[in-house]
């Protein structure tokens, strides 16, 4: 899969400022994550960069290459629980990418940064069916690509055509169709380095279905899911035949709070920030439901969310 934390060297500040004299884009160091995310938690990366162009991103992929930098690539931090130690490296967030133009009757081409919801959204207006599952999804178009992100029955890579990634071997542009055997559910098995952009196959349809077809489950999140707190989506991925909410439910965890972290009393696969929680209460919390779980039924539960960061 794409990689997290590339390496584990150990890295100074003078070492990155060195090697970044030279990049002109925005730069913003000893950056907080906590803004960045939709759990409003974690600590400050070493630097944020955000580059302007596919261009960009290929030459500070040189620059990285170069030094063995460790770095991270942010997307809208709709699934990702940062700790409260921060980021080592470099943080590259992509939100200037957000090109998207009709390529023919059935194809969309999309940068990596633009939000998915907007993807689906210039679907439904170019009477293309297939990402109205997206609407409620709020990530980017590249962190929904390496989680295949998607609903029962509906995914990403369903849709996908290819994929363009500068390649961390080399810096270098490389577009790869997307083989159904490169994704699973929630995951993937791309080569490493930044996706920054893919091009979707979709087929037509007349918009007022499509709206139609997304407003309904744009409904049924806001009839089921904690909307109003600051959340990372499903916490764990549903074990075969199981459903991790439906088991913390029956475990009765369900509004179980450690500090500020909680779990939703709407859903049980969810987590909330209920009052201030740092990246720790969540972390605590997280293990307390796993741990309950596989000691009262016996099932192990993964992650969806990804936990990165220093301690
Ligand atoms: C309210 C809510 C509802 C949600 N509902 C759903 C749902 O129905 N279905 C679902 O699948 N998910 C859902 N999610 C989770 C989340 O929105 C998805 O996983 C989404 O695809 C993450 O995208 P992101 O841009 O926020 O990625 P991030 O959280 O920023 O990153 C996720 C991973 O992708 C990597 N990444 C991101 N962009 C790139 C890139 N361009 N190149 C390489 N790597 C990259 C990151 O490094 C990280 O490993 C929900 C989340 C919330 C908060």
């Amino acid at each position: 899969m794409i990689v997290e934390e590339m390496k584990t060297e150990k890295i100074t500040i003078a070492s990155l400022q060195s090697a970044l004299k030279n990049y002109s884009g925005q730069t913003r160091w000893n950056e907080v994550m906590a803004p960045y995310t939709s759990l409003k938690v974690g600590g400050p990366a070493d630097v944020m960069l955000l580059p302007k162009s596919i261009e960009e991103v290929s030459s500070l992929m040189q620059i990285i290459s170069k030094h063995q930098f460790p770095y991270f690539v942010l997307g809208n931090g709709s699934n990702l629980l940062i700790k409260d130690g921060g980021i080592e490296g470099i943080v590259i967030h992509l939100k200037y990418l957000h090109q998207v133009r009709f390529v023919d009757q059935n194809h969309i081409y999309v940068e990596a940064g633009l939000p998915y919801p907007k993807l689906a959204i210039y679907a439904m207006e170019q009477g293309l069916t297939g990402l109205e599952f997206a609407a409620g999804i709020p990530g980017t178009v590249g962190g929904a690509i390496v989680m295949n992100a998607g609903i029962p029955d509906f995914e990403t890579a369903a849709h996908l055509e290819s994929i363009t990634i500068i390649r961390e071997s080399s810096g270098q542009q490389e577009t790869i169709p997307a083989k159904e055997h490169l994704f699973s559910y929630r995951r993937s098995e791309l080569p490493k380095g930044i996706i920054v952009s893919g091009i979707f196959s979709l087929m037509a349809s007349s918009k007022k279905s499509i709206e139609l077809t997304m407003k309904t489950y744009l409904k049924k999140r806001q009839d089921t899911q904690p909307l109003s707190f600051s959340n990372c989506g499903s916490v764990f991925k549903n074990p075969e035949n199981h459903h991790a909410g439906a088991l913390i439910e029956s475990a009765g965890l369900k509004g179980l709070q450690i500090g500020g972290a909680q779990i939703s009393e709407r859903h049980g696969n969810f987590v909330i920030n209920r009052d201030a929680a740092s990246a720790a209460d969540f972390l605590a919390l997280i293990q307390k439901m796993k741990s309950a779980i596989f000691d009262s039924k016996g099932i192990p539960l993964e992650c969806e969310v990804k936990i990165i960061g220093r301690d």
